[in-house]
C-alpha cells in the first residue's frame, strides 16, 4: 500500500522544467532592462510585520481586508503577513537602512507574493512580481521614465498590443473635495449600488469607481470626475507627464477612471493592459506614492514605483513562442560502465572547463539505449567512451542534429580524447 499523496497548496503554481526558459528569459530581459535605466536591485524578506501592509496599504483596500496570509507566530506572538505586494517592503527597508541619506535611489525587486484570492487564469495565490521604485524623486520626469522603460520590456520581450492607460489621481485635499462630491452623488443613487460599493461608500468611495460590476457601469460613468477637482500643480504634472510620453513616442489613453487598488497613490496612476489574457488583463501597475515613505516613519520623500505580474507576460510570451524546447546539454557523452566510466567521466569534465553544457550518462544501459537517450537530450553531439575507445585513450564522436549533417562528425569519428574538448568546443563555440 502506497502513502496518500500530498499536492500543491491550491492556487500555488510548480514551475516545471519545460516552463523555466520562458521564466529565465523574461527574468534576464527584465533585469537587462532595469539595469540599463540605473535600477539596483533589493531583496527583502517575503514576511513582514502585519502592520507594514495595514499602514501602508491602508485598511480598506481588498488586499488587507480580505487577501493577506496573516498568521500569529506561535513561537514568540508576533503579528506577520506573507507580502502581498513589495512596496511597502522596500519602502520599510530604505527607511531602515538609510539608503535615502545621501540622495535619490532607484530600486528594483523580483520574486513572490501572495493573496488569498480565488484562484483563475491570470489569479493565483502565490504569484510573482517584479518592480521597481524611484525614490526620492518628485516628477514628472522619472514617472515618464518608468513608462518609457516598460514600453522597451515589452518591445525586447516582443509582446505586441499592450496598452498603455494613465491617470492622475491629483493630490490628498483634491482628493477629499471630489469625495465629499462624490459620496454626495452616490448617496442619491443608493438604490442602484452593490453591496461591495455599499460597504465603501464613507470609507473608500473612490474604489467605487473602479468597480468591475457591469450593473454599476452605468452609474459610475456619470460619477463626478477627480480631472475637475485638480489643481494648477496636479493638472501640470499631469500635462507634463504626457508631454514627455509623447515626445518618447509611447501612444496612451487617458481613462479618468483609473484608480488603482491602493490607498498609497497621488498623483499618477497607470495601467499596461492587454485584451489577450480575458478577464484579468493587466500586466502591470504602477504609479506615484509620495506620502508613503513619511506613512511609514520616513522623512518626507516622493517616489514612483510599478509592479508586473510576471505570470500574465509569460502567458503572452507564451503566445510569441511556439514550441521550442530548449535542449538539456549540448553533448551527451555515453560510456559502458566499468573501466569506461572514469575515462567518460574526466571527458566531461574537460568539455564543462570548456563552457560547454554535458550529460554525463548514469546508470547501466545498453550504447543504443544510451544514444536514444542521446538524441532525446537535445545534444548536438554524442561523445562515445566504450570499452574499445577507452583502451586506446580515444572517443567516438557523432553529430546527432540534421543541422549538423555536413560537419566533420556527420559520419561517427575518433578522436584522442586529449583533443576531444578543444575540438567539440570550437564546433559549439565559434566565436
Ligand atoms: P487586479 O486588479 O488584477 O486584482 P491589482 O490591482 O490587485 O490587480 P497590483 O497590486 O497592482 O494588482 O499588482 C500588480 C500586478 O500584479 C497586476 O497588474 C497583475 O499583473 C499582478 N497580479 C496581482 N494580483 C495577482 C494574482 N493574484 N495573481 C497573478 N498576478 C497578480
Ligand atoms: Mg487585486
Amino acid at each position: 500500500m502506497g502513502s496518500p499523496k500530498i499536492a500543491a497548496v491550491r492556487g500555488m503554481n510548480d514551475l516545471l522544467p519545460a516552463q523555466a526558459p520562458l521564466w529565465e528569459a523574461f527574468e534576464a530581459q527584465a533585469v537587462r532592462t532595469l539595469q540599463s535605466y540605473g535600477y539596483a536591485q533589493i531583496r527583502t524578506p517575503i514576511l513582514e510585520a502585519t502592520a507594514l501592509f495595514r499602514r501602508g496599504l491602508g485598511e480598506v483596500t481588498d488586499i488587507v481586508e480580505k487577501e493577506m496570509y496573516s498568521f500569529v507566530d506561535s513561537l514568540n506572538g508576533e503579528a506577520l503577513t506573507m507580502r502581498p505586494e513589495n512596496t511597502a517592503g522596500v519602502v520599510r527597508a530604505a527607511i531602515e537602512h538609510s539608503l535615502l541619506y545621501e540622495g535619490p535611489s532607484r530600486l528594483w525587486y523580483m520574486g513572490p507574493m501572495f493573496r488569498h484570492e480565488r484562484p483563475q487564469r491570470g489569479r493565483y495565490r502565490q504569484f510573482h512580481q517584479v518592480g521597481a521604485e524611484a525614490l526620492g524623486l518628485a516628477g514628472p520626469d522619472v514617472d515618464a521614465e518608468q513608462i518609457v522603460m516598460l514600453g522597451r520590456l515589452w518591445r525586447v520581450l516582443g509582446l505586441a498590443g499592450v496598452r498603455l492607460e494613465l491617470n492622475t489621481l491629483g493630490q490628498p485635499p483634491e482628493r477629499a473635495r471630489h469625495r465629499a462630491e462624490l459620496i454626495r452623488y452616490l448617496e442619491g443613487q443608493h438604490d442602484r449600488l452593490d453591496e461591495d460599493a455599499r460597504r465603501r461608500l464613507h470609507s473608500n468611495p473612490l474604489r467605487i469607481l473602479d468597480t468591475k460590476s457591469a450593473s454599476m457601469q452605468e452609474l459610475v460613468a456619470g460619477a463626478p470626475r477627480l480631472l475637475d477637482y485638480l489643481g494648477e500643480a496636479s493638472l501640470t504634472h499631469f500635462e507634463q507627464l504626457q508631454q514627455l510620453l509623447r515626445s518618447a513616442q509611447v501612444d496612451f489613453a487617458v481613462n479618468p477612471r483609473l484608480v488603482r487598488g491602493l490607498d498609497y497613490y497621488n498623483l499618477t496612476v497607470f495601467e499596461w493592459v492587454s485584451d489577450r489574457l480575458g478577464a484579468q488583463g493587466t500586466l502591470c501597475g504602477g504609479g506615484r506614492y509620495d506620502g508613503l515613505i513619511e506613512l511609514l516613519g520616513g522623512k518626507p520623500a516622493p517616489a514612483c514605483g510599478f509592479s508586473v505580474g510576471i505570470e500574465r507576460v509569460i502567458e503572452l510570451m507564451r503566445d510569441n513562442a511556439g514550441a521550442s524546447a530548449r535542449p538539456d546539454c549540448e553533448v551527451y557523452v555515453l560510456h559502458q560502465g566499468g573501466a569506461t566510466f572514469e575515462p567518460a567521466m574526466r571527458a566531461a569534465e574537460r568539455l564543462r572547463d570548456c563552457g560547454l553544457d554535458v550529460i554525463l550518462h548514469a546508470g547501466e544501459a545498453s550504447l543504443k539505449a544510451q544514444m536514444k537517450r542521446a538524441d532525446a537530450s537535445g545534444a548536438r553531439y554524442a561523445v562515445i567512451v566504450g570499452e574499445q575507445e577507452a583502451a586506446e585513450s580515444v572517443a567516438a564522436v557523432k553529430a546527432l542534429r540534421t543541422s549538423d549533417q555536413a560537419d566533420e562528425f556527420a559520419q561517427q569519428q575518433t578522436v584522442a580524447l586529449d583533443l576531444l574538448a578543444p575540438t567539440l568546443a570550437k564546433l559549439l563555440r565559434p566565436d
